[in-house]
């Protein structure tokens, strides 16, 4: 027999990347999405796995809906990625952010507590708990100091894992996953941005781009590498959570500079403040500006992980450096551009 794994979430990057995973694994994999009127299956296209899927339109804050699809799947594993994930837009959605990020995984939570199948559960749990916690290298007894909605909603669905594994001897756990991107990532986020926006540049598409804060760091992966993570968490016997991590990070300016150096674009930062602006020396032409418009009302200015129990427990560490995850995502755009 197969084993069954429901993914939630299965639109979204890690979504595509872990049914990809799992069905290497010979899982059968049935993925959730929110029924909405864009579909959206163009990850689960791109990585040929569209039609591998089983695919079942869920609203996950509906207990009746949640409670009739685990017991009609009747997984043996569960990952609970459906989340409103980005963090700026959880400042104007903190409601909506809250409920499908927290009440969702409250409904699972109970449907597995009155189930008589034994399912594992793997709960989403992201390094924006941490917030402006101040320790330099952060790890699995870092206090949480959340620093937007999204963080809060997840500093609470942390914590629901925590109880009903305690409570209720439930096979749950959290993988607290530092920022993880690839060519499938959203392109609100700030990597995909820097790398879809410079190379449109490249290809005289664009003129300029606007980032907001520069300055803060973070701690990057690929996410192939974040999803095999979250799969070795379930496996192990006595559940537990764990930071994943590359335990380097980088600035959102760094991180300008390596896809410049890599697209061959020769550049050159001018100015201070929200006046800071980079120009391509090849034309002394501006590509890139500093715009409030990005700012957050709070944000996060540092993030780097410590993987150590992650490396010496589930035997994962992250095989991909910052390096080559530019490359990757920017040999993907501009694949992308040149079929355009
Ligand atoms: P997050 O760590 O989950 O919030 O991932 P993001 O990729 O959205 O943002 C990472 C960091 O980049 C945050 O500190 C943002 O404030 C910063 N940042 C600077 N400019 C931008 C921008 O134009 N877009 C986004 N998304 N983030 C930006």
């Amino acid at each position: 027999m197969k084993r069954k794994a429901l993914i939630t979430g299965i639109m979204g990057q890690d979504g595509a990347y872990l049914a990809k995973f799992l069905l290497s694994k010979k899982y059968k994999v049935y993925g959730s999405y929110r029924r909405n009127s864009n579909y959206e299956n163009n990850r689960l296209r791109k990585l040929g796995i569209e039609n591998k899927i089983e695919l079942i339109d869920l609203e996950i804050n509906e207990f009746a809906s949640v409670n009739y699809v685990i017991n009609k799947i009747k997984p043996d594993e569960i990952y609970n990625l459906a989340a409103m994930s980005f963090v700026a837009s959880s400042f104007e959605q903190p409601l909506y952010t809250i409920h499908t990020n927290f009440f969702a995984l409250l409904n699972i939570l109970e449907v597995m507590k009155n189930s008589k199948k034994k399912i594992s559960l793997y709960q989403a749990s992201t390094s924006e708990m941490f917030g402006n916690e101040t320790q330099k290298s952060i790890d699995e007894n870092t206090n949480f100091d959340p620093a937007s909605p999204y963080g809060v909603s997840k500093v609470g669905s942390h914590y629901l894992v925590k109880l009903y594994r305690k409570a209720y001897n439930l096979h749950c756990c959290s993988g607290i996953l530092f920022n993880h991107e690839s060519p499938l990532r959203g392109e609100e986020f700030v990597t995909k941005k820097i790398v879809k926006q410079l190379s449109e540049i490249l290809n005289n598409k664009r003129k300029i781009m606007y980032l907001g804060n520069i300055y803060a760091k973070r701690d990057w992966g690929f996410a192939p590498d974040y999803v095999e993570a979250m799969w070795k968490m379930l496996q192990l016997k006595k559940k537990d959570d764990f930071v994943i991590g590359t335990g380097i990070c980088y600035t959102i300016k760094d991180f300008v500079n390596l896809t410049c150096k890599y697209l061959k674009l020769n550049t050159k930062w001018v100015g201070k403040g929200i006046n800071e602006k980079c120009i391509n020396l090849k034309n002394n032409k501006t590509i890139i500006k500093i715009s409030k418009k990005f700012y957050r009302p709070l944000d996060v200015n540092h993030l780097k992980s410590n993987p150590a129990k992650a490396k010496k427990q589930l035997n994962w560490k992250a095989n991909t450096n910052l390096k080559t995850l530019i490359k990757k995502m920017c040999d993907d755009q501009n694949l992308f551009i040149s079929l355009k």
